[in-house]
């Protein structure tokens, strides 16, 4: 590939990185983050953003970090620090010895406020929160200078020292930066740096009674990592003014922050706030329920690693918010699954049909583990007199243009035989009881003699060997396209049914060594993995994906 033909395929982040590498900018090192805030698990979102994050310092022969921001006592917890560093992993990337914490730097902050306090930047202000935010105005007129403005700086000094040492009370006064009442950027209108907070924190205890504010601690964090490349998501783009102001004033690291478009997914919602509702509410049965779009969620669904990044790259990087396709995921996930997924055998909803012709005993037939992958090898398969075949591969009546069975109507079994449908056995109520049919033992599949003609294979169970298993069968939990961009309580929108439990499937054999999230195709039903929750007295498979992109069609 030559270099005009490279350049086209690189995306704007990298075209300023390849600018800021020919340049010798920072002698050419590469250095990102990747800064979760622990306030709950990550969602594809962010996956997104750790694969752009570690995906380029990998290209560019970089670092990245893990940083989380955990500037905010009251919403962390270190279960959701577990969770990110596990996902992150699983998706592939490695942070190496670079785990850091925002709240390691509180020390360092402090100094920066105090720098500030003393080159007249930032004033103790003890006019009320509602009195500031009435203070600092509407965007197109400018904003009204707080009474404490013009403190002098050694009262600055001793009373943010009363606020550090908790002389003061929860409320009582903020610190905030001195820049520019008028500016038509709200946040250089004199923003808070730091609030009195008599929460104690999950890693530094009651050591502060201060915390910065989060625009306080973000840039600075990057700048003493040494951060080159600070990529975060649009809706920091107006923030990006301040962060350039403190870099100025406190004389530190310049990081540069580029701005990108956040991933929004077809119906999927990723507020972490919201996230949380439907764990709190138990609308969901926790943050990894195969439905929600946690990383967790879609490991456990089945989702592989290798799909989410392929995902994450195909969708791009954009400037402009836009919402991708639910089906573009789904289709990087099928993708990957039919080179990986063992085939095998499952039968949802069974119907039980006796083969009159057949001798009593079984016998086990090869099958492939999978046509895609010629190293795969082949298992066998137990065949008998009775089996179990899908409840919707028979109709008494069939409609014109049905290939499956029928009275009188004949179908290959996979990797066995032929057979013919010659009786329905029906309940008194109606209902049917089984199917008795006859068997074709020259129609036997890899050596078939028969001469049969026939339409349709089907798959089956040996009713002998069968294991009983539960299957999980997901919709989308929304049923709207965009529930983030809806006006209605977003509890309205769930899908009605977006689970769907099968207590009495039956499965072959050989699945009672399958793994937890270990993937297969269960011929003609989709890409299934064994649930986390899993027993061997009770196997639970859930369904990632269908075969064919069926669920979206309206
Ligand atoms: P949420 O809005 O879901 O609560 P957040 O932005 O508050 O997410 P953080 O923990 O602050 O969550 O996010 C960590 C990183 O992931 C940030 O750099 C953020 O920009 C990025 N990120 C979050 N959501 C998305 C998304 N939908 N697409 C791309 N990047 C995202
Ligand atoms: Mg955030």
């Amino acid at each position: 590939m030559n270099e005009s033909n490279n350049k086209t395929h690189l995306n704007f982040i990298e075209e300023i990185i390849e600018e800021d590498i020919r340049s010798n900018k920072h002698g050419g090192r590469i250095h990102t983050r990747f800064p979760p805030e622990p306030n709950g698990y990550l969602h594809i979102g962010h996956a997104k953003s750790i694969c752009l994050n570690f995906g380029l310092a990998e290209k560019y022969n970089g670092k990245a970090n893990l940083r989380f921001d955990d500037t905010n006592p009251v919403t962390e917890e270190v279960e959701y620090i577990e969770s990110i560093k596990e996902d992150i992993r699983w998706l592939g990337f490695d942070w190496e010895d670079r785990e850091f914490f925002a709240s390691d730097y509180f020390p360092q902050f402090y100094q920066f406020a105090i720098q500030l306090i003393k080159a007249g930047k930032a004033f103790v202000d003890h006019s009320t929160q509602e009195e500031i935010s009435k203070m600092r105005g509407i965007p197109t007129a400018p904003g009204t200078e707080s009474p404490f403005r013009n403190r002098s700086i050694s009262e600055n000094l001793a009373l943010f020292e009363e606020m550090k040492n908790g002389k003061l009370k929860e409320g009582e006064c903020v610190l905030r930066a001195k820049i520019n009442m008028s500016s038509p950027n709200m946040h250089l209108r004199d923003p808070i740096i730091y609030r009195i907070l008599f929460t104690p924190h999950h890693r530094t205890g009651t050591e502060w009674c201060i915390y910065p504010m989060y625009d306080f601690a973000h840039g600075q964090s990057d700048s003493i990592e040494g951060i080159t490349h600070s990529v975060c998501t649009l809706e920091f783009e107006n923030h990006r003014p301040l962060y350039e102001w403190f870099i100025q004033e406190l004389e530190i690291f310049p990081s540069r922050q580029i701005e990108f478009a956040r991933l929004n997914v077809e119906y999927m919602m990723m507020s972490k706030r919201k996230l949380l509702l439907l764990v709190n509410e138990k609308i969901v049965s926790g943050w990894d329920d195969p439905r929600m779009p946690t990383i967790s969620g879609m490991r456990r669904r089945g989702y592989p690693p290798e799909a989410l990044r392929k995902f994450a790259t195909e969708v791009g990087v954009a400037k402009r918010e836009n919402l991708i396709e639910y089906v573009r995921l789904e289709n990087a996930v099928r993708e990957q699954l039919n080179n990986v997924a063992i085939r095998a055998m499952a039968v949802l909803r069974p119907l039980k049909v006796i083969i009159s012709n057949y001798p009593e005993g079984v016998e086990w037939l090869p099958v492939e583990n999978n046509p895609e992958d010629p190293n795969a090898g082949i298992r066998e398969i137990p065949f008998g007199k009775e089996i179990y075949i899908e409840q919707e591969d028979f109709m008494e009546i069939p409609p014109p243009k049905y290939f499956r069975l029928s009275p009188g109507g004949m179908a290959r079994l996979k990797a066995a035989y032929i057979i013919r449908c010659d009786e329905v056995v029906k309940n008194e109520d109606g209902s049917i009881l089984h199917l008795l049919c006859s068997y074709f033992p020259e129609s036997k599949s890899g050596s078939d003699k028969s001469g049969l003609k026939v339409k349709t294979t089907i798959h089956w169970i040996e009713c002998q060997h069968a294991l009983k298993a539960e299957i999980r069968l997901y919709e989308k939990l929304f049923e709207v396209k965009e529930p983030a961009g809806s006006d209605e309580d977003f509890r309205t929108l769930l899908h009605p049914n977006s689970l769907e439990v099968i207590e009495g499937a039956w499965i072959e054999p050989s699945l009672a060594n399958a793994e937890i999230h270990q993937s297969y195709q269960f011929m003609r039903t989709g890409y299934f993995c064994l649930d986390k929750d899993s027993t061997k007295d009770h196997l639970i498979f859930n369904r990632t994906a269908t075969l064919k992109e069926t669920w979206l069609k309206t």
